[in-house]
């Protein structure tokens, strides 16, 4: 399967296995994996926040409730939520989610906005559990004609040793742990020395979801940045 499917249902199974409530997804672009999150019968809140209104608007349409939606029992349970905004700045909606999917979205930010990100989604948005994905450098010598990044917007690509370390110290500013993984694979006589097409950090908060709440002083007060785009 194509890897943008293998990604997203990456992101299906752990929802399947750990039955989030409140979702997220940052750089939720074309809808595409809101679009398949919605059929999950565990989710009541699901959120979707892109720095591109226009492209959300544009794509948003298949979220809206089918009318034979209605007919399942428990669908009345979802709410669709749309947002434009940017992850570098804070906005108090989106905080206390049980999922933030960020998926191959963090190689689009300038490493002063990466730093941004990191204290916006781990600092303050304080997620159960947070899933990022970013393309690995170590793969691209397996991918034909490639010269230079993946994407003409992308301001860098990782190699496995950059993302964990960045991760790492997420982990230790934050108060999480992660673990390691990937889609794409490569021939087997090469997996172990280039690693996933995609590689992946699953965090999770440490104390879960009661784990310490450092929000103090202005930190706990309502701050809005994000403008809502669309709401069913
Ligand atoms: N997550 C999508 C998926 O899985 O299909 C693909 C993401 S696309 C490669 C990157 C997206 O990040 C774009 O839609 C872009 O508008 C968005 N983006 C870039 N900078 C952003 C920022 N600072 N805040 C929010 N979204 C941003």
């Amino acid at each position: 399967p194509a890897l943008h499917r293998q990604r997203h249902q990456f992101v299906i199974d752990f929802v399947n296995r750990n039955k989030p409530k409140k979702v997220l997804d940052l750089g939720c672009s074309e809808c595409s994996l809101l679009k398949k999150l919605k059929f999950n019968r565990d989710i009541e809140l699901l959120v979707g926040l892109d720095i591109n209104g226009a492209k959300v608007k544009k794509h948003m349409h298949g979220l809206a409730p089918l009318s034979t939606d209605y007919l399942q029992p428990s669908y009345d349970q979802l709410r669709i939520e749309l947002y434009q905004g940017s992850v570098t700045q804070k906005d108090s909606r989106l905080r206390g989610f049980d999922l933030v999917t960020s998926i191959e979205l963090i190689e689009h930010l300038s490493l002063a906005d990466v730093e941004l990100f990191s204290a916006v989604v781990f600092g303050y948005m304080t997620p159960v559990a947070v899933i990022v994905s970013t393309p690995n450098s170590e793969f691209n010598l397996l991918l034909p004609g490639l010269s230079g990044f993946r994407h003409s917007d992308h301001k860098f690509e990782w190699t496995r040793a950059e993302f964990r370390s960045w991760a790492l110290k997420v982990c230790l500013d934050y108060s999480y742990e992660v673990e390691f993984t990937g889609v794409g694979q490569a021939p087997q006589e090469q997996q172990d020395s280039v690693g996933f097409c995609s590689q992946i950090g699953v965090f999770q908060r440490l104390g879960g979801r009661n784990g310490s709440n450092m929000l103090l002083g202005d930190e706990a007060e309502d701050v809005f940045s994000y403008t809502l785009v669309s709401k069913f």
